[in-house]
């Protein structure tokens, strides 16, 4: 029998920051328990630290609304209606800017003091404009942020074609989000692992929560195949697969479920961008060793992670439409991921009514790199019995009860 302070069951972006930003403010004791289950959505990721981007719906968005679009303009056997931003709440920006806005002193510290590089590049991300439909879906997501004007800039096709001379000729221009970046999301997660580990977490890989120990309320423990952790709480940062310990932690069910997406990635190629590029067929991102990944896919098909030549083929159509010399390239893997969805797109943070030891972190869907730096932060300010600097109440498990309840 182990007992601890704090366990963390899932050692993804999440739960890898939740252990990071603990063991680095705290003087707890902590477990971290990981058990890297097939489609483990962070080294699946793009690594994009799209704020901006992600929040009006371009990156995996942008997709992922067009998607939706034509499933339902599909089921009703009419045209693909015209396509409109996708915008967040505004409780969903506050969150995501301020996790982007800790990178580059994270990125720092991890160096300094951690000797771990996560590959953190200002690189922007450039929303290509082929056509007018292009141009004034880009004009309404402006208009959407009016307050965040200073963070976006207009491109025409000469000045796209002097800062990204690979884009093809047929584009007309682009916006700039300037404060939109990247990271390579596996040194992520090794960054905040490492940094943990030497911070003394101990680190449990290879090893799956098999169940909660639950004493009326009050979550209690967790047993794995062979050992038994107690702890005062328990951190569910298990993805895609949260819904399970939610279950035996609660006793409820929450909507955490599987949103697959595919990526393709090329073997290294010269310098070909210089920044993040998002279309209306897929987003692209050279990282840092010359690789360029194209991604993704959003699909609704359980815990499948194989791959499908469909959405390969439209990835790397998308990819070649935008810029044209990756003809020349061969693709080097592709892999597929699960996020981990909700219906609303929000995360699933902090405690849960009238039970005790037990904080969620999870639900975080397709900005889980993003966001797992104000998650570790939160989760952090929680166990520390602090005011959270960010308003957790959009963000509780308790407002899918309280829609149901008001649609009911
Ligand atoms: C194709 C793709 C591209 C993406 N691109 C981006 C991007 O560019 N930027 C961005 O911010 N986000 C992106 N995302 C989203 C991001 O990857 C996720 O939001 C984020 O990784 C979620 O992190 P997590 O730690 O909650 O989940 P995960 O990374 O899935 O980690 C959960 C971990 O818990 C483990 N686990 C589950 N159950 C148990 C158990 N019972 N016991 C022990 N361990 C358990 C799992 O095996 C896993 O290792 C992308 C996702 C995909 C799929």
């Amino acid at each position: 029998m182990k007992k601890y302070d704090v366990v963390i069951a899932g050692g993804g972006a999440v739960g890898a920051a939740c252990a990071y930003f603990l063991s680095r403010d705290t003087d707890l004791k902590i477990a971290l328990i990981d058990l890297k289950k097939p489609g483990n959505a962070s080294r699946a990721s793009a690594g994009g630290l799209w704020a901006i981007g992600e929040s009006v719906g371009l990156g995996c968005g942008v997709i992922f609304f067009k998607t939706l679009s034509k499933l339902h303009s599909e089921a009703q056997g009419k045209e693909v209606p015209v396509m409109r931003p996708h915008q967040l709440p505004d409780c969903f920006f506050e969150f995501a800017l301020t996790s982007n806005n800790m990178y580059p002193a994270l990125h720092q510290e991890m160096l300094e003091k951690h000797d771990v590089d996560f590959k953190f590049e200002r690189t922007g991300l450039k929303f290509i404009m082929y056509n007018e439909e292009d141009r004034l879906y880009a004009e309404q997501i402006t208009q959407g942020i009016p307050h965040l004007a200073d963070q976006v800039r207009w491109l025409d096709a000469e000045q796209l074609k002097k800062e990204e001379p690979y884009v093809t000729d047929d584009a007309i221009g682009a916006i700039d989000f300037i404060c939109d970046h990247q990271v390579n999301p596996y040194r992520l997660v090794d960054a905040y692992l490492e940094g943990a580990r030497q911070n003394g977490v101990s680190l449990y890989l290879n090893t799956e929560v098999t169940s909660v120990i639950r004493n009326g309320n009050v979550v209690e423990g967790v047993k794995t195949s062979d050992e038994v952790f107690f702890c005062d709480t328990l951190i569910n940062a298990s993805g895609a697969w949260a819904n399970e310990l939610y279950q035996q932690a609660t006793g409820r069910t929450m909507p955490v479920y599987p949103v697959k997406g595919q990526i393709v990635l090329s073997e290294r190629m010269p310098k070909i961008m210089n920044g993040c590029i998002s279309t209306s067929d897929c987003y692209i991102a050279q990282k840092d060793n010359g690789e360029i990944l194209i991604g993704s896919s959003t699909e609704e098909k359980g815990f499948d992670t194989t791959n499908s030549l469909d959405k390969i083929q439209e990835l790397s159509q998308g990819a070649m439409k935008c810029l044209p010399i990756l003809k020349e390239s061969s693709i080097k893997r592709c892999w597929a991921g699960l996020r981990p969805g909700t219906p609303d797109e929000l995360p699933i943070l902090g405690p849960v009514e009238g039970v005790e030891g037990y904080l969620n972190a999870c639900g975080h869907f397709r900005t889980g790199i993003l966001t797992s730096a104000i998650t570790g932060q939160l989760m952090t300010e929680l166990i520390m019995g602090k005011t959270p600097s960010l308003d957790l109440t959009p963000f509780s498990v308790e407002r899918f009860e309280e829609a149901e309840q008001k649609a009911g």
